[in-house]
């Protein structure tokens, strides 16, 4: 996002015109400005701005690109980034992970609570249906995350029990917690269910749900 919004200031400062491509292989940033409507952070906004500014002067295409396989200007921008995190950051004071982890679980809880006040409703379809097409398998996978019945799922003594997360081996794999762990939200869920699904797969969580 920042890298977005720097190239963007390049060439507003630079006064480029004509067709421009910018190319990320970021492929949840891409996603989620994709959607600009629900873009709401700051950076994201400022993005979007400076695209509403520069609409009238050129043509603009972001686009994404796979990572690591080899395009030239990507390991460039690669190797850029990772020599940028080695460099002493002077006053930007790094987040430690406990203070990453609680804001976020902070969040995740207000947007699991209230989950109906926007996104159900925003829903296009009858029966609040997400909006998904795919085998029945992922289908089932979804709808288990987002109803809590899990397949782990089993009472002891008339307690609920679920699995260990198999991501951080600590807390029990809710639906809530499996969301946490990989750093998504409720809202996920329903505005982009195959990108859930693919963060689920990569980190091997699909036997979870
Ligand atoms: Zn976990």
């Amino acid at each position: 996002m920042i890298a977005i919004d720097m190239a963007l200031e390049f060439v507003m400062k630079h006064q480029l015109f004509g067709e421009i491509w910018i190319l990320s292989d970021s492929r949840s940033v891409v996603q989620y400005l994709d959607n600009w409507r629900d873009v709401s952070d700051r950076r994201g906004m400022d993005i979007c701005n400076k695209l509403r500014t520069m609409c009238n002067s050129c043509v603009l295409y972001l686009q994404w690109i796979p990572s690591h396989v080899n395009l030239k200007y990507n390991d460039i921008v690669d190797s850029l980034a990772k020599e940028g995190t080695t460099m002493p950051q002077g006053y930007v004071e790094a987040l430690t992970y406990l203070e990453l982890y609680s804001r976020r679980k902070a969040f995740v809880n207000i947007s699991w609570r209230h989950p109906s006040a926007h996104s159900w409703y925003r829903s296009e379809g009858p029966g609040a249906s997400m909006h998904f097409k795919k085998d029945r398998k992922d289908q089932a996978a979804l709808a288990h995350l987002a109803s809590s019945h899990l397949k782990t799922l089993r009472f002891s003594h008339g307690n609920k029990k679920l699995n260990i997360c198999t991501q951080c081996n600590m807390i029990e794999a809710t639906p809530q917690h499996l969301l946490d762990c990989v750093a998504l939200v409720y809202d996920d869920l329903l505005k982009r269910p195959d990108f859930v699904l693919e963060v689920m797969k990569a980190n091997d969580l699909m036997d979870l749900i």
